[in-house]
Formats: C-alpha cells, structure tokens, sequence
C-alpha cells in the first residue's frame, strides 16, 4: 500500500535487518528497539491492523504466528522467554497502520505495560 513504510521494506524501497523471510511473512530487527531482542514480524500483503483480519487474510496471519517460535529461537530467546505483543489502533499505541508482532526478549520484561 502506498506511503506504508512496511509494504516498503517488503518492497526492498527502505532497508531493514531481516531476521526470517518466507512467501507471505517477513520478519525484521525493530529499528529503535526496546529489549536486546526485538523482532517485527509482519504478513507481506497489506492487513492495516488485527481489526481487519478477516476471512480472506487469516490463512497469511495464522502463518505468522506458526512461525514465531521459529524466530524466537534464531533470535536466542525461546528457552529465557519472550513476549510477543500487536499494538491496534491509537489507544494501542499503534504507530504503523501495517499489522504487525513485536517479539521481545534478552531481559526480564516488566507487567502490566504502562
Ligand atoms: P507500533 O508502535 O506497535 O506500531 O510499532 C511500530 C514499530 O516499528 C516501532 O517499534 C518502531 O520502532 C518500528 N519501526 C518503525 N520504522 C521502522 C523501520 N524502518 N525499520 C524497523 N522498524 C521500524
Ligand atoms: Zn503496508
């Protein structure tokens, strides 16, 4: 989707540090990240948030989520754990309008969020 800076890593228009990539899923190192691990997993179609996961979409979302394991144990976190977290709308504190899975990890991570 146009001026989405997700579809445009997808795209190759804006670099990123992948970490995992398959047909429909891309998963890349967050940019300014809060924990030593922090993962961004995304579907590579354009879903803007968990709202909009609908029927059609699911198939590439339930992938998504299969495969975080996977990435959580390249990123060297799966036995310490980790969090994964989808941030919707704006009280969500969601900044891009492109789904997407914060895998956190490396530290102990704090509860509730503020
Ligand atoms: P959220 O606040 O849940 O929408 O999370 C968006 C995340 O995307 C933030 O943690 C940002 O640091 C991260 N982010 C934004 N732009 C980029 C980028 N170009 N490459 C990697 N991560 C990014
Ligand atoms: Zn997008």
């Amino acid at each position: 989707m146009e001026n989405c800076i997700f579809c445009k890593i997808v795209a190759g228009e804006i670099p990123s540090q992948k970490v995992y990539e398959d047909d429909t899923i891309l998963a890349f190192k967050d940019i300014d990240p809060k924990a030593p691990v922090h993962t961004i997993v995304i579907p590579k179609a354009h879903i803007a948030s968990l709202n909009e996961v609908d029927g059609d979409n699911l198939k590439d979302i339930a992938h998504l989520i299969s495969k975080i394991p996977q990435i959580a144990k390249e990123q060297g976190v799966d036995a310490s754990g980790y969090r994964v977290v989808n941030n919707i709308g704006r009280d969500g504190g969601q900044t891009v309008a492109h789904i997407h899975f914060h895998i956190l990890g490396g530290r102990a991570l704090q509860w509730p969020p503020g």
